[in-house]
């Protein structure tokens, strides 16, 4: 077996120096990228095409034939219009969507570690060339197929391809695969197939499906599908009333498709995608990377957290603090990982005699490790670990402790057989050759899997001692290690064998404080309906002593703590009355997230190890820390954290309700809307008037409104109370909650405002209908502004700007002799336009105080 490098990436002398980079440029050019070719972007002439396939416009190039042939050739201009305008919208959109989904793919793109030039890089896996040296380690995907030319107790979990859930282990001069995970020890390979030569090129070749829509997406187009057979029925309707009252039947068919034109929202799709689209991007730039569209929405209705407790909840800074051994124990002074300061027996040195046990466990714990401390890299840097930061606190414990160093130790007592440690045992045992020829047993781990009478030769007065110290460390918050070894003359492979007849070295306690920050984010979580969960491998009591303090659970009998083992016996609906799980492994994760599942709870988990995957992949939101989790669990996520920190959890919780509250806003406004129209319209013929509106007015109407403004909304700021607010349930309906109620009042007050002044226009002798249309307009505008959340914020300035562009162009619809002729309108002088404007602001009045109502509602 090779010799452990100690600071993993860090290639010995005599290995090869991998690639030069110009080299691997040279081979990325002939060999191609390292990925399977992306579908060739969608053609122009095709979107376009697609956009005129929608069955509204097609009825609507119909009516434009249908002006045509009546003469009527103004209408057929604002018809064409009306078409370009929306075809070059919707594919404007579309394209943007695209664009900010393609840029969450490479941000969320995997990595690799290679040798180039001769030191370990980190580049992105598509990069990787044929000829490339892989760097292997635990959570590491691989990148490419490859030979291996070192291996380290490698294992290797080929479920993705093969479909074995089993590891295997992986030799020298065997082959690696492409997209297998490596779930334990290390490696390096030669690179020999990349792309789609490689097994996983072939594999996601097969796997590549179309894009899904979202659950939202799917929901909201079959809610298209009925409002369009309603406007179509009720387009008839008018249709049928017209003929009644002896009205032309071409200015009819083509004034009925205009009104169902402008009464359905067809922008509606493209809206939704570009809502959850820059959603996306402002998550990322808030540091959470979205890796699928859905997530965004998902997001917004997260009812669980079910979080990690070291280095999530805990800074993950780790420093041992005191150690106990059965004659005497010590206290360490010094901070951080830094391996200065000294052992201290009640606020003294203690002398040789004593500090001796002391030395003995450090040093051991120090051999039982895969850890390094690297030196600060400038006078003002820390210390800082590499590896797990447990071990490497141990090494800065026994550095104090005046033990020889990493690589003094490792040449004294060379190791040679090991059983790492696994979340599962917990625990660890290394074996090392003495100077003298004898074999040296090393072990630490859980204390419970330590202090037990199997693993220690030793009396049961010394392990209940041992427990009850134990227990009394990890109750003031500390975690907690046992460590174990022995001398023998000779010992039997594998490395399990040795973990008999050890000799109890002792304790060793290690503070890990919450992080600042947690309390605050829990808080927030709390504020928002979202039920913090904490999860972790750690003891019980240690477990505990965190929660009580980040908050989350309270110092009472209520806040119980279930562990690993009662997990077997408990029911699913047990599982989901706990807050607290202690020594758990990852399978159980799994358990609990289904359990919360089962109980309709979308619930979002955080996971960085190898075994967190399937995790993480069954949580509605799976989420990864993106410096410090591995790249199999950050390509399993949903969401991956930049930053690293849970609050960015909660940043994107705010940011999916905010997704969801423009779309259902821009859903109220454009539906009611809608409905004023059909409503107005409805009422020529019912009241034997003329028809209200001309075909091109109406068309001019919803492009003013659906067009900008409707897009604006979009883009509105987060409502302050979002996160006060308990999470949305997941199946509710998109109009349900009083939203189609709402919707319903304000289509009648739409319809009475632009009604009233288009009444009182008439009855003063002005140009009632161009009235109307302005009125219709203005009320529209009016429940725009009416229905935002912070009426004054600078958050959002296209809507006021869309809103003031929109009314500036009813206007010279009015004024504009081109358009005058266009639309045939009339000017309606100064008191139309006051008439006008009272309509939108009345209608603007309406919205607040629906507003309003709607809150206290959902409050109470
Ligand atoms: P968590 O990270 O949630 O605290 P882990 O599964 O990493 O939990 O660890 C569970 C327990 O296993 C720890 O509380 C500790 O007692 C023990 N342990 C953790 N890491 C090691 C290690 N490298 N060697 C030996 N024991 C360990
Ligand atoms: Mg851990």
């Amino acid at each position: 077996m090779s010799s452990r490098a100690t600071d993993a990436p860090a290639p010995p002398a005599g290995r090869a120096a991998g690639l030069t980079q110009a080299d691997a440029e040279r081979r990325l050019a002939r060999y191609g990228r390292n990925e399977v070719p992306p579908p060739p972007p969608t053609p122009l002439h095709r979107r376009i095409l697609a956009q005129l396939r929608d069955p509204l416009i097609l009825v609507l190039l119909g009516a434009a034939l249908l002006t045509i042939a009546i003469g009527d050739h103004p209408d057929a201009v604002v018809i064409a219009l009306v078409v370009v305008v929306n075809t070059t919208v919707g594919v404007a959109q579309e394209v943007r969507a695209d664009r900010a989904v393609a840029a969450l793919s490479a941000l969320s793109a995997p990595h690799a570690r290679v040798l180039r030039d001769g030191a370990p890089r980190e580049v992105p896996t598509a990069l990787v060339v044929p000829g490339d040296t892989l760097l292997l380690g635990e959570g590491d995907i691989v990148a490419a197929d490859a030979a291996l030319s070192e291996a380290s107790a490698l294992l290797v979990d080929e479920a993705m391809l093969t479909g074995e859930s089993e590891p295997v282990a992986r030799a020298v001069g065997e082959p690696v695969r492409a997209g297998t995970v490596v779930v334990r020890g290390r490696g390096v390979a030669t690179a020999t197939a990349t792309g789609p030569d490689s097994s996983f090129g072939r594999i996601a070749a097969l796997l590549d499906g179309d894009r899904e829509p979202t659950p939202l997406q799917r929901r909201l187009a079959a809610l298209g599908r009925v409002l369009a057979a309603a406007t179509l029925a009720l387009c008839v309707l008018f249709f049928a009333l017209g003929l009644l009252r002896g009205l032309a039947a071409g200015t009819l068919a083509v004034t009925a498709i205009s009104l169902a034109v402008a009464a359905v929202p067809e922008s509606l799709p493209a809206v939704v995608t570009l809502a959850l689209a820059l959603g996306a991007r402002r998550m990322a730039a808030r540091g959470a990377l979205v890796r699928r569209l859905p997530a965004v929405e998902t997001l917004g209705s997260v009812g669980v957290l079910a979080t990690d407790k070291t280095g999530t909840l805990t800074e993950g800074r780790m420093v041992v603090q005191h150690v106990w051994t059965p004659e005497g124990g010590a206290d360490l002074s010094g901070t951080g990982y830094e391996p200065h300061g000294r052992l201290l027996r009640d606020g003294r040195q203690p002398t040789p005699q004593e500090a001796r046990p002391v030395r003995e466990l450090l040093m051991a714990a120090a051999l039982c490790n895969d850890a390094s401390l690297r030196p600060p890299a400038d006078r003002t840097g820390d210390w800082t670990p590499v590896g797990d930061p447990m071990e490497a606190a141990l090494l800065a414990a026994a550095a104090k402790a005046r033990c020889p160093s990493r690589p003094e130790l490792d040449r004294l007592c060379p190791r040679f057989a090991e059983a790492p440690f696994d979340p599962l045992r917990k625990r660890m045992t290394t074996l090392h050759h003495l100077p003298d020829g004898n074999v040296l047993v090393c072990l630490k781990g859980a204390p419970e899997t330590v202090l037990d009478p199997l693993v220690l030769d030793a009396g049961p007065d010394l392990l209940d001692h041992a427990r009850s110290r134990a227990r009394t460390l990890a109750l003031q918050g500390f975690r907690v290690l046992a460590v174990a070894g022995a001398e023998r003359l000779w010992q039997p492979l594998p490395a399990t064998e040795a973990e008999r007849g050890l000799r109890l070295l002792g304790l060793v306690a290690i503070s890990d404080p919450p992080k600042p920050s947690a309390t605050a984010t829990l808080a927030a979580c709390r504020a928002a309906g979202i039920t913090p969960v904490m999860i972790t491998g750690d003891h019980p009591a240690t477990a505990r002593a965190i929660a009580v303090r980040t908050g989350v659970i309270d110092d009472g009998p209520d806040g119980k703590v279930l562990t690993g083992p009662d997990l077997a016996t408990t029911p699913a609906v047990g599982l989901t009355a706990a807050r607290v799980f202690a020594r758990t492994d990852p399978q159980q994760k799994l358990d609990i997230v289904r359990a919360w599942r089962a109980r309709g709870a979308v619930t979002a988990m955080t996971g960085d190890g190898v075994n967190d995957g399937p995790a993480l992949r069954q949580a509605d939101i799976g989420v990864a820390m993106g410096a410090r989790g591995t790249e199999v669990a950050r390509q399993a996520a949903d969401l991956v954290l930049t930053d690293d920190e849970l609050s960015t959890v909660v940043t994107a919780v705010e940011e999916g309700r905010r997704v969801y509250g423009n779309i259902r806003r821009f859903l109220v406004y454009a539906l009611a809307g809608g409905t004023a129209e059909i409503l107005v319209m409805l009422t020529g013929p019912l009241l034997a008037l003329p028809l209200p509106l001309r075909a091109g007015q109406i068309l001019w109407i919803n492009l003013l409104t659906h067009g900008l403004t409707g897009v604006a909304m979009g883009a509105e700021p987060a409502a302050p109370a979002a996160m006060r607010r308990p999470p949305r349930p997941p199946d509710q309906h998109i109009l349900a909650a009083g939203v189609w109620q709402r919707l319903l009042a304000l289509a009648a007050a739409v319809t009475a405002v632009s009604f009233l002044a288009g009444t009182a226009a008439r009855a003063v002798g002005l140009p009632w209908q161009s009235v109307l249309f302005l009125a219709l307009l203005a009320a529209q505008l009016g429940v725009a502004l009416g229905l935002r959340d912070r009426l004054l914020t600078r958050a959002n300035l296209f809507l006021p700007a869309s809103v003031a562009g929109s009314a500036l162009l009813g206007a010279a619809a009015l004024y504009a002799p081109a358009l005058r002729s266009l639309l045939d309108t009339e000017p309606v002088g100064r008191s139309g336009a006051w008439l006008a404007s009272a309509a939108g602001l009345a209608a603007f009045v309406c919205a607040r105080l629906l507003r309003g109502a709607f809150h206290r509602k959902a409050r109470s």
